[in-house]
């Protein structure tokens, strides 16, 4: 299956066979442009040299054309919802992406407003083609549509984020073990080492206007949100996150079963900004953790159980957003039944009804809460059992279930580093909108979704050391968080 085979009829059939895997779609179809002096890798969502399916792909169609590879990334003021400590780690992982680019012998040229139009630096650079990478949430994928039906030579995208091509899925899933019975035929044959082609024709030095990195991409930029501040708890790169995999392979993986329910361990393998940015690739972890259970050192249910959890959910969040594109990231996502059963409550007298403000500072009258939401803001990340708490009493303490998915969508997406990913929607619709989950007992607000509550959450860990570590940041550094991964 290609991503669209009728259009590639006139190429070329060493190219053609690239085409000829469902990672890659064929988004402008036609020949290479003649006399043209490279090929375009424009990383955008896979940003990293290593493992990665696009600039592998950019890599073969260079050596099938005799030409050299050239990286593009175009840094944007307006990208929505970013802030200052998202765009902080992206930069930091601009850097191992330019050095382990640059070890294949492919130059990373990095633009910034008003020189980063994709198509002025095709131009720059004689492209004969293009090839990106794939992003399913909504304006980047607009993008990409606009840019294919404006560009003038041939523009692949590859899907290099996910293990399973997503285009593979040709419909939404409501439930995750209905996704799980298509995914895991699928996996034997997508579980296999990347061929990580090596490139065989080099760019010569020739100067090309680039942006030479520096520890601020966002210098100067006048409208662009500077009030959410980096993090120290995680440095972010493909250096950091090989780091990471190798750490939590070594140290965490054996136990993750049981860890992973634990808030107040470091027990879960921290992954996500990493993979957010595309400064991982799931393959690269899957396989790895493979070896490690292969070689008898982590038993097959914690491999399972991760996973579960690195391909099993992340895969179908890429999936939701992709068959919810207009409406993964408000209240019309949901269920029917869940639509149906808030509606039936929406009147309901709420206990505790707070402002987006007072959810945003921590002032509720629920400590745990109010830590978890602590531990986001602070510290750029929270963890999974809580984030689930956190998503489910913001339904519970908002003024109505639409109010709800608004405000978690704002918090999440502001204050997670690994925010603004298919796996924030997911995960705020499964908290509030009964997405990939079952009718329960009924209750006041929550009607029929599922509901938790802090006495049963705060009885699951050790609530009270948690709290300890986050309200002080020396300790929650060092214990919650891994040292191979901190600035
Ligand atoms: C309300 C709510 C909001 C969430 N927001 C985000 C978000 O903004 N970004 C984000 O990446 N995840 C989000 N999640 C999912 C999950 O909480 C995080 O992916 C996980 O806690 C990240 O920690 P880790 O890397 O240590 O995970 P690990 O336990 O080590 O798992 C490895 C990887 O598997 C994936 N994964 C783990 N749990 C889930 C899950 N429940 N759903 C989908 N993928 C999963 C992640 O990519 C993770 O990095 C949210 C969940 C909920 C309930």
């Amino acid at each position: 299956m290609t991503g669209s085979s009728d259009d590639v009829s006139g190429l070329p059939e060493s190219l053609r066979k690239l085409t000829d895997t469902p990672r890659v779609f064929v988004r402008r179809s036609g020949v290479p442009a003649p006399d043209a002096k490279c090929v375009v890798y424009w990383m955008q969502r896979a940003e990293r040299g290593v493992d990665n399916p696009a600039l592998d792909c950019a890599i073969e169609v260079a050596n099938e054309l005799g030409l050299p590879v050239v990286a593009f990334f175009s840094a944007i003021s307006n990208f929505p919802r970013a802030n200052l400590r998202h765009y902080a780690f992206l930069n930091q992982g601009l850097h191992d992406a330019e050095k382990d680019m640059a070890e294949r012998g492919v130059p990373l040229i990095v633009r910034r407003p008003p020189e980063n139009k994709l198509e002025q630096f095709l131009q720059d650079v004689g492209a004969a083609i293009v090839i990106g990478d794939e992003n399913p949430l909504r304006e980047p994928e607009r993008w990409r549509r606009v840019l294919a039906g404006r560009l003038k030579i041939p523009f692949w995208t590859v899907d290099a984020d996910v293990v399973v091509p997503s285009r593979l899925f040709t419909k939404g899933f409501y439930a995750q073990h209905l996704f799980r019975r298509q995914l895991d035929p699928l996996l034997p044959e997508y579980l296999v080492e990347p061929k990580a082609p090596k490139l065989e024709k080099q760019w010569p030095h020739t100067r090309i206007a680039r942006w030479v990195l520096d520890d601020d991409i966002t210098k100067g930029w006048r409208h662009f949100d500077r009030s959410v501040k980096p993090v120290d708890t995680f440095r972010g790169g493909a250096h950091a996150a090989q780091k990471r995999l190798r750490y939590f392979l070594g140290h965490q993986l054996p136990d993750y079963e049981a860890a992973r329910r634990k808030p107040e361990l470091n027990g879960t393998s921290q992954l996500s900004p990493y993979l957010h940015f595309g400064h991982i690739s799931p393959l690269r972890i899957a396989l790895e953790a493979k070896r490690v259970m292969d070689a008898g050192k982590a038993p097959k249910a914690a491999y399972d159980a991760y996973i579960n959890e690195l391909i099993g959910w992340r895969e179908l969040a890429v999936n939701f957003v992709t068959y919810s594109r207009a409406t993964y990231d408000s209240f019309e996502c949901a269920e029917p039944w869940a639509e149906k059963t808030l509606r039936e409550h929406i009147r309901d007298r709420r206990e505790y009804e707070y402002t987006y403000e007072q959810l945003e500072r921590g002032e509720t009258h629920d400590e745990l809460w109010n830590s978890a939401q602590s531990q986001m803001v602070r510290y750029g990340w929270m963890h999974n059992l809580l984030r689930m708490y956190w998503g489910k009493k913001i339904l519970e303490w908002s003024p109505n279930p639409a109010r709800a998915f608004e405000w978690a969508v704002l918090l999440n997406d502001a204050y997670e580093l690994d925010g603004r990913d298919p796996n924030s929607y997911a995960g705020i619709a499964w908290a509030i909108a009964g997405k990939f989950d079952r009718p329960w007992f009924e209750r006041e607000i929550f009607g029929t979704i599922r509901y938790m509550s802090g006495t049963s959450t705060g009885k699951k860990f050790d609530s009270r050391l948690y709290m300890a570590l986050v309200a002080n940041p020396g300790m929650a550094t060092e214990q919650m968080f891994a040292e191979a991964t901190r600035v």
